[in-house]
């Protein structure tokens, strides 16, 4: 798990990354919000530690240039003014929690663990390949962020295929899986179907993802 820590008080900062790495957390460090900016974007990181009041650009900028950017990393926010204000403000633009100056660093991380335990959680029910991402929850699908409209068929097709990622599957069972019936091998309705599918999820040339195995069936490919 990898912490962004951005605040510029050395103390506070030298305090929280060693506490955090004491309980085995990666912590990067950025004192300023341009650079804690620039470094939050980055995938890698798990949870942002926000420091509202920053050389550069302030902790709230730097917040909701984050989600403009559409990075929903958990932001755990600490501000030192005990001000109403902030922390709504704060809340609003898309922090997760906040925590007020001074603090126990065991309250903070109750919080940090809280917060890495509900967006693991959340991302356990996303599936991504290449640049397809998949909600296993509400059933949505993206293709390099652009939304795929699916029905219910095509959609339990493709999650048939997340399930059995790099494995070849044949259109006997894809058609007991997906339809449930016994399946006539005389008819061609799985190949119908995924060709729709392949349609709609822009399967081109370029970045295929769903290939074909002759003489067998089909392979969706992660890599
Ligand atoms: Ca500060």
């Amino acid at each position: 798990m990898k912490i962004l820590l951005i605040e510029d008080e050395k103390k506070v900062s030298g305090f929280i990354k060693r506490g955090l790495e004491n309980e085995r957390y990666i912590v990067e460090t950025a004192n300023d919000g341009l650079v804690g900016l620039e470094m939050g974007c980055h995938p890698t990181i798990d949870l942002i530690i926000l420091d509202l009041m920053l050389p550069g650009i302030d902790g709230l900028t730097v917040l909701r240039k984050l989600r403009e950017a559409e990075v929903h990393t958990p932001v755990l926010i600490l501000t030192a003014k005990d001000s109403i204000d902030d922390r709504i403000h704060g809340l609003n633009l898309g922090a997760d929690d906040y925590m007020v100056k001074p603090f126990s660093f065991g309250e903070l991380l109750a919080r940090v663990r809280a917060l890495l335990r509900r967006s693991s959680q959340q991302n356990s029910m996303i599936a991504t390949v290449k640049d397809l991402r998949v909600n296993l929850m509400t059933h949505e699908v993206f293709r390099d962020e652009l939304p795929i409209e699916l029905t219910a068929k095509e959609y339990a097709l493709l999650e048939f295929f997340i399930n059995n990622a790099d494995r070849a599957v044949n259109r006997i069972s894809i058609a007991e899986h997906v339809w449930q019936y016994d399946f006539d091998p005389g008819t061609n309705f799985v190949d119908v179907y995924i060709n729709r599918l392949r349609k709609k999820i822009n399967d081109s040339v370029e970045n295929k993802l769903i290939h074909t195995v002759r003489g067998y069936g089909y392979i969706l490919k992660t890599k």
